[in-house]
């Protein structure tokens, strides 16, 4: 088959072929556009919002939970300064008793050797770790000192711890010594009577701080200042700067304490929060006035630092959020393929689609999801597709009714072969058949036959004549074509030869038996066309040509084009003959054989063509014929005729005129009726007139000729059979006719004379209609001889140059008078009534 029509495949003409390229790769996953990105994207995203959320809740729920516990905290740290700060006095103290008791200081003292005593207080202070010692009198007044002190500055912290020493307990204070913190113990010196006093101090330092972070995570500030109208200012901390600063500027008041304060904001933009611990409270833990001016402790805590996780934590907590995040990528991932894989699937199936593949089924059909049944909504749209489209290209590539190829898929293919030919230089040849009489069958014998007939050709010819490979096509009413593939001209007239003789053959269906010529053109590439178009117009102009000549097949030549462009301006140049009057009505006279007088002529045509001159009818008639423009020549011939009958009538002339009608004209169910609208008019009787008919005119389609026949007969025309002989009727056959006249061809009349054949062909002739009861008309008489033998067989009338050549009607009437001189016996003329 030329044209695969198997579905799809059928790649719509002009259509992108981008597109299908453009998808070869499925892109299911596109990091900008696609749906996958976009749920990877999204789980990805909440999974943070998630995360972030649980983390921002657990920070709130800590620091909510710092904050409530916090004034416990703070408490507990308040007294872990107070017990470390007692630690340190008890130890100090323990120094300072055994200072005290040393008897080379004892004695010292007793001898009251000054530089000894400085000497061994610088000693035996460092030995216990104070940085400062001083020796007091039993009034409490300064003797001396490791380092110069001024009196009023050790003074009234002696006094305050004279009276816990004088008990015999531990006195010890926070005390500020040249603006630092110290812890200060006083303890007696007694040998045995008691010989003064011994007082050591430490200061507070940094150590203290760390000492409280390490046992209590708590922050440790010391604020001193040197009277109360003073501002506070830190003196060891382990803030950052800005942060002990902000705490030391806040308004600390020994009432409200313990307290605790949160300076969000002020502190470097941290929060804390404080507990005031106020130092140096003597023993009942009361304070004076310049008491308060010394040294003031902030146990603090750092709410982001208490919030904040411990490192190892903070680092599990990313690993976990790193592995959720891989989990999570990888299964959205999933789930984007699973969801878009599908899709792009889809995607690329509609874009097949859209590049005119409806073949390809779509796959991914097993799923029970929405992606399943959306891809069985698009399987079974895709199978109507499929099926419209096979369905647009049957009616668009195929005859409906022989199921041939059409004539676009016979174009195509030849286009195709054409372009295969070029390639492996061969022929190839294109052959249009055309039926002979096909419009006939489905005229008389009604259109299911006709049709069954076309089929019954298809069949033939599609089976029986062609070789493989080569193609046959219905164009449309009776036309067929042939495509012959690497065929030159002499082989595709011989397969043109075949098919017509097959075609003459009679074809049998049902109860009839049809004669089926056909006219068969040939057209060959390259020698008649290059392309397509130009063979299948060549071979259509060869087609034309061979039905006129009626001479079997024809093969494409230029002087047939040239004939046919000529065919084309005769037809128009014979409407414009009759038209502009340029026919001739000639007659030629029919004699009686046995009286010599003149029975009646017979009406030929003649054109008076301006440039060709006079043209002989065998020029145009058969054109007329063909293009049925006979009928209106007919009507002008009969009018002319009728014309001429009644003016030779009225010259006392009435002749019996003969006109000739063609098969065209016999079809023309109108055609009684219009002759006798013309007798009517011209007043002449349809007796005056014959009508000649020849057998093939008849043969073509019987019935409908012996309809019309019966009517122009009851119309009282007399009916001729025009050349006799030469078609294959019987006589049987023409006697149920309404015939009162035969005409013998000229061909066997010519030369009777000589040949013997035709003469007894003549003698039977004239034999047999005579026993039918009808006139004999010998035509083509041009000796005197011919004519004594015909007067011998007993024919009726003749015609023929002898007598005399067809002539214009002044013409013939002055040969009239002339035979009628020339003639012994007299005119006789028939009687006719006249309407
Ligand atoms: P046809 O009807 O058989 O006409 C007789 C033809 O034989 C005429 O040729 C005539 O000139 C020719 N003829 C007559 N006697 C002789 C003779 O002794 N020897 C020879 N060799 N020929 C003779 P014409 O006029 O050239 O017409 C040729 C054909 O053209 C006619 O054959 C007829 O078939 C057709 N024709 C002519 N005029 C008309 C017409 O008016 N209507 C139709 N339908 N056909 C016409
Ligand atoms: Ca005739
Ligand atoms: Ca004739």
């Amino acid at each position: 088959m030329a044209l695969g029509l198997e579905l799809g495949r059928c790649r719509r003409p002009g259509a992108p072929v981008s597109s299908l390229e453009r998808t070869r790769g499925l892109r299911w996953f596109s990091p900008t556009r696609s749906i996958g990105a976009r749920i990877v994207t999204l789980s990805l995203g909440l999974l943070l919002v998630v995360q972030m959320a649980s983390y921002a809740a657990i920070h709130d729920s800590l620091r909510d939970h710092v904050r409530s516990a916090l004034p416990e905290r703070l408490a507990l740290g308040e007294r872990v300064l107070h017990n470390l700060l007692a630690q340190g006095a008890n130890t100090l103290a323990d120094g300072a008793h055994r200072v005290a008791a040393d008897p080379g200081f004892r004695s010292a003292v007793n001898a009251g050797n000054g530089p000894l005593i400085i000497s061994m207080l610088a000693q035996h202070s460092s030995r216990v770790g104070a940085t400062e010692a001083a020796l007091f009198g039993n009034d409490f007044r300064l003797i001396h000192a490791n380092r110069p002190r001024a009196e009023k500055e050790l003074a009234p912290i002696t006094a305050r711890l004279a009276a816990a020493a004088a008990t015999g307990g531990v006195a010890s204070e926070v005390a500020v010594l040249a603006g630092v913190p110290h812890q200060v113990v006083l303890v007696p010196i007694n040998s045995p009577a008691h010989i003064g006093w011994l007082m050591l101090g430490v200061p507070l330092d940094k150590h203290l701080v760390s000492q409280m972070r390490a046992l209590s995570a708590l922050d440790l500030t010391l604020l001193t200042r040197s009277s109360p109208a003073e501002a506070w200012a830190p003196a060891v901390t382990a803030l950052p700067a800005a942060a002990a600063t902000g705490l030391a500027a806040a308004s600390w008041s020994p009432i409200s304490a313990p307290t605790v304060a949160m300076h969000p904001g002020k502190l470097g933009g941290d929060e804390f929060g404080v507990h005031p611990v106020w130092l140096h409270a003597n023993a009942a833990g009361q304070h004076s006035a310049d008491e308060q001016s010394a040294v003031l402790a902030l146990v603090s805590l750092s709410i982001s630092d208490a919030v904040m996780l411990p490192a190892d934590l903070q680092l599990q907590l990313l690993v976990i959020t790193l592995i959720g995040f891989a989990v999570f990528f990888v299964g959205s991932l999933l789930t984007a393929r699973r969801v878009a894989w599908p899709l792009a699937r889809l995607t690329r199936a509609a874009e097949q689609l859209g590049d005119g593949d409806y073949a390809t089924p779509m796959r991914g059909l097993m799923r029970a999801d929405e992606i399943g049944q959306l891809a069985h909504a698009f399987e079974a749209m895709r199978c109507s597709i499929a099926e419209q489209q096979h369905q647009i290209m049957k009616l668009a590539y195929w005859d409906p009714l022989t199921h041939l190829p059409n004539r676009a898929q016979f174009r195509e293919t030849l286009v195709a072969a054409i372009t295969a030919a070029q390639a492996d230089q061969r022929a190839v040849a294109v052959l249009l058949l055309n039926l002979d009489r096909f419009k006939h069958v489905n005229d008389v014998l009604g259109y299911r036959f006709g049709d069954m007939l076309l089929q019954r050709v298809a069949e033939r010819l599609g089976q029986q004549m062609v070789r493989d490979g080569d193609l046959v096509a219905r164009f449309g009413g009776d036309e067929f074509a042939v495509l012959l593939r690497d065929c030159d001209e002499a082989l595709a007239l011989t397969v043109a030869q075949r098919i017509s003789r097959a075609f003459n053959e009679p074809l049998a269906l049902e109860e009839h038996t049809v004669d089926m010529g056909a006219g068969i053109g040939m057209a060959c590439w390259p020698a008649h066309g290059l392309d397509a178009d130009g063979l299948l117009k060549h071979a259509e102009v060869a087609m034309v040509a061979a039905k006129q000549r009626a001479d079997g097949p024809l093969m494409y030549s230029p002087s047939i084009d040239a004939a046919s462009k000529q065919n084309l301006s005769l037809m128009t140049e014979l409407r414009h003959a009759v038209e502009h009057s340029e026919l001739r009505l000639f007659l030629q006279p029919k004699l009686a054989l046995d009286t010599g007088i003149i029975a009646g002529a017979e009406a030929l045509v003649r054109w008076q063509h301006p440039q060709r001159g006079l043209v002989p009818p065998n020029q145009f008639i058969p054109f007329a014929e063909q293009t049925g423009f006979i009928r209106v020549m007919t009507m002008w011939i009969f009018e002319e005729a009728a014309r001429h009958w009644l003016s030779l009538f009225g010259e006392g002339m009435p002749l019996v005129l003969s006109v000739n009608l063609s098969t065209r004209d016999l079809l023309d169910q109108d055609l009684p009726k219009k002759f006798e609208a013309l007798l009517l008019k011209h007043q002449v009787p349809a007796e005056g007139f014959c009508l000649e008919i020849t057998e093939s005119a008849i043969m073509d389609d019987p019935s409908r000729a012996l309809a019309t026949l019966n009517r122009l007969s009851a119309l009282g025309f007399k009916l001729a059979i025009d050349d006799f002989g030469t078609g294959y009727s019987s006589l049987a056959y023409l006697k149920r006719l309404p015939v009162d006249e035969l005409k013998i061809d000229q061909s066997f009349v010519l030369s009777m004379e000589t040949d013997a054949d035709n003469a007894k062909i003549v003698r039977s002739t004239i034999d047999l209609a005579h026993n039918m009861g009808l006139r004999v008309v010998a035509e083509g008489v041009e000796t005197a001889a011919v004519w004594d033998l015909l007067r011998e067989l007993d024919c009726d009338e003749a015609q023929g140059f002898h007598m005399g050549r067809p002539m214009p009607v002044s013409e013939f009437r002055a040969w009239s008078l002339a035979w009628m001189a020339k003639q012994p016996a007299r005119f006789s003329a028939p009687a006719f009534m006249l309407h």
